[in-house]
């Protein structure tokens, strides 16, 4: 999510020497300064940002462990901002929380994410249709709904949005939600309509807070935006959206400081797992590469199931990793998102991402031939490859449209695949993956 910014971090601390350390600490700044600059952060906050560590610093005395303390600090005051963080709980439940923001800025897809988020963490979530001005926009919210199996109040005749809003909140009081977030309509721009539509909302029920949805590919634009917003609406939090590809990132550093809102989640791809909380002092320890072990830990942990990784981790020691653990293991893949968001949560690992090529697990045409197979093959088949003779993989050729050269290497594929993690759950498994990864990605996973 920040390698670039995490690379010239790096950088700029290996400039910091003994030997006339007020120079290379000069150094290290003028180099910080032109990467967050060309991150896109803003100037004003660079400014701050770089006078306040050539201050911390002189003050410890200056070396490397004073000038990464410093900048850890410094990073920290900029990132936090008074207001809550992460999701937060009201302590009156359904906790209701409006989603504002420009048409096109990703509220409906953050709408969607922040639900599964919820929805991970055994939260009882409901999510209202209440944009009721674009077309196809009850059919889109539907749609990803049904996909995370999350609930959805919408009702396509009504045309006044307070009242679809009024309904869904008596729902969620009446069926017991947790949580019930509401879809609005956006606008191209900021204009009197739509504020006073917003207005009538937060007037005629009860918000916890209201989240604004900043598009991360507007840069500095998304500052101001959330700023007029925010003149009109008291927002508590924002969602920077479309983190991924190729924003410079900058924005993601400085929105809070210049809005005085809090960032609190981002979203870093298209797809419902791509969604990352944003606690200050877990950034700044992925600022400086040294991951974040407790999100990943709280990442993982709500989706991978400890007796399920278990039961999986002692058949792949004993070799008897069969196919219906590949699948399970595949769903579980799905659930947690981009091979890349978690490697960037590792400590050390920022360099290794930018070899390791993204998996898309739902789409690759490889996984799409293996699971054609594996849904050919019987049950007894699925827990037993070695069951798989000629005449069944000719059957089984037959029924998944694959010709019997796919098949076979298919098949090789997950025999070497089963024995390969076989070799990694054991004593220097940590490393044999250090070695596959470092080598060049190419792992031969089928
Ligand atoms: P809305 O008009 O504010 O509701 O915006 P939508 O949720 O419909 O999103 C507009 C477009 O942006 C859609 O094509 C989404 O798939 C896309 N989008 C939203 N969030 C992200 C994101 O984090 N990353 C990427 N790559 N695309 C996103
Ligand atoms: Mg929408």
């Amino acid at each position: 999510m920040f390698e670039v910014i995490t690379e010239s971090i790096k950088n700029s601390i290996n400039k910091i020497r003994f030997s006339n350390a007020e120079v290379s600490l000069n150094n290290a700044l003028t180099q910080l300064r032109k990467s967050f600059l060309k991150a896109d952060i803003h100037h004003k906050t660079t400014k701050e940002i770089l006078n306040s560590i050539d201050i911390k610093t002189k003050q410890k005395g200056i070396s490397q462990k004073s000038f990464i303390s410093s900048l850890k600090e410094v990073l920290n005051d900029i990132l936090t901002t008074t207001g809550n963080q992460g999701f937060v709980h009201s302590s009156k439940p359904p906790t209701t929380i409006l989603m504002t923001g420009l048409q096109g800025s990703g509220k409906t897809t953050s709408t969607g994410k922040l639900a599964n988020y919820l929805k991970i963490k055994n939260k009882k979530v409901l999510v209202a249709a209440a944009d009721l001005q674009r077309f196809g926009a009850i059919e889109q919210l539907e749609q990803i709904c049904q996909e995370i199996e999350v609930d959805i109040y919408s009702n396509k005749n009504e045309k006044d949005s307070i009242k679809i809003i009024k309904e869904a909140k008596q729902k969620a009081i009446n069926d017991m939600y947790d949580v019930l977030l509401i879809d609005t309509a956006g606008r191209l721009a900021i204009d009197e309509n739509l504020m006073n539509e917003l207005k009538n909302i937060t007037n005629s029920i009860n918000i916890d807070e209201i989240f604004y949805v900043a598009d991360s590919l507007s840069g500095q634009d998304a500052s101001r935006t959330a700023i007029s917003f925010n003149n009109k609406l008291k927002l508590d939090g924002i969602i920077l959206s479309k983190y991924d590809g190729d924003t410079k990132g900058g924005v993601a550093l400085s929105i809070s400081h210049q809005t005085k809102i809090p960032l609190r989640f981002i979203g870093t791809g298209e797809k419902m797992p791509d969604f990352e909380v944003f606690i200050p002092s877990r950034i700044v320890n992925r600022l400086l590469d040294e991951g974040d072990i407790e999100g990943l830990a709280e990442k993982t942990s709500s989706i991978i199931d400890n007796k399920e990784a278990k039961k999986v981790a002692s058949k792949i020691k004993k070799g008897q990793f069969n196919f219906d653990d590949f699948l399970k293991q595949l769903d579980m893949m799905k659930k947690l998102g981009s091979m890349k968001s978690l490697i960037s949560m590792m400590p050390g690992m920022s360099q290794m991402k930018s070899s390791i090529k993204d998996i898309d697990f739902e789409n690759s045409d490889e996984l799409k031939k293996i699971k054609a197979l594996i849904s050919s093959m019987t049950k007894k088949e699925r827990l037993n490859p070695e069951l798989l003779n000629i005449s069944r993989k000719k059957r089984l050729s037959i029924g998944s449209g694959l010709n019997e050269m796919q098949v076979n290497r298919i098949l090789k594929q997950f025999k070497h695949a089963s024995k390969m993690a076989k070799k990694l759950s054991g004593k220097n498994g940590m490393k044999d993956l250090q070695n596959m990864i470092s080598n060049n990605g190419k792992s031969n996973f089928p």
